[in-house]
């Protein structure tokens, strides 16, 4: 059967010239995340083309690539270096080589140096594109078996305590799904802050994706604080969590029935200060503190 092709797409038997490296670009190569049969083709040939390559991890990178046969000129391009070397990489971009940025996993700018990279080129008028590929937060995504449809991309959460309680709190309300990259010694802290923000919602820890020991555990934030509380974080994890969603939450909830004061109430015989049960109510409720002190009248505590 022969097949018409698409004028407007590109194929991988088309001629040299229309794949060939372009002179002066910067290709952002994604590259796998745990299984190294996903670096495509393209990346390899792209990889293989370019005139030099920018990595996080030059070390970790050159392996990647031996294990393809290619051998490049190599130059860092890290957090901690990226101010003047991206500099110096655009300097030679505008001077015509080409360049792929690869980073440690994934696609560069996703909770990665390559944003900013991107930037520089943005405002020199360098060409940048893509080779697009894996990426974590997409993956745990789609094998959440959460609503897929709107989501909020968070990365990893500050770790200055008040900086965090700020944004857990304005996440509090958003009826998105939710994505965050965590790390696993901080793993079991950032169950119990979410816990904390956003009551028991579910949530699917994502991890070691695409390795041999991958693993989807769909659960509620309360269930994984305890499950922590058992067995210690391995690997690399996404979490994503449920979105607040107000309405099909609520009917179900065991307070569907109370009045806001004997909901309070309720936190209040379980142990809960005074504070803290307004709180909780106000999270619940996906509705701010203050209304909750309006309305059951206790005012706002006094410093
Ligand atoms: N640019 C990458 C991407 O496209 O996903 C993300 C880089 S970020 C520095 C690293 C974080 O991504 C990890 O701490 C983890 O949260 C997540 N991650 C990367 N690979 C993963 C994997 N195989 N399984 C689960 N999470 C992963």
């Amino acid at each position: 059967m022969s097949i018409t092709k698409d004028p407007d797409l590109l194929y991988a038997d088309e001629g040299e010239e229309k794949n060939r490296i372009r002179a002066g670009t910067l290709y952002l190569v994604t590259t796998p995340i745990g299984n190294l049969s996903d670096l495509s083709e393209r990346a390899k040939k792209v990889l293989a083309g370019v005139d030099f390559v920018a990595a996080e991890d030059t070390r970790n990178s050159a392996k990647l690539l031996a294990l393809f046969g290619i051998k490049k000129p190599m130059v860092s391009y890290f957090e901690h270096n990226k101010r003047e070397r991206g500099e110096v990489i655009c300097d030679r971009l505008a001077a015509g080589e080409s360049c792929a940025l690869v980073t440690d996993a994934g696609m560069p700018g996703i909770s990665d140096p390559g944003e900013d990279i991107v930037k520089l080129c943005a405002e020199r008028g360098i060409p940048v594109t893509a080779v697009p590929g894996p990426c974590a937060a997409m993956t745990a995504l789609t094998l959440s078996g959460l609503f897929t449809a709107r989501f909020a991309f968070e990365g990893f959460l500050t770790t200055n305590r008040g900086e965090r309680s700020k944004r857990l709190d304005e996440l509090s309300s958003d009826d998105r799904t939710l994505i965050f990259y965590e790390a696993p010694h901080k793993l079991k802290t950032t169950l119990a802050d979410l816990l904390e923000a956003f009551g028991d919602r579910k949530i699917s820890l994502c991890r070691e994706l695409t390795k041999l020991n991958e693993e989807i555990i769909r659960t509620t934030l309360g269930a994984a604080v305890r499950l922590y509380d058992e067995r210690e974080p391995r690997g690399e994890y996404v979490l994503i969590v449920e979105g607040a969603d107000s309405s099909k939450r609520q009917e179900t909830a065991f307070w569907h029935d109370m009045t806001v004061g004997e909901h309070v109430e309720h936190y209040i015989s379980s142990g809960m200060s005074k504070m803290d049960a307004v709180k909780a109510c106000a999270r619940d409720r996906g509705v701010p503190k203050n209304e909750i002190y309006r309305e059951v009248n206790v005012g706002k505590p006094q410093r």
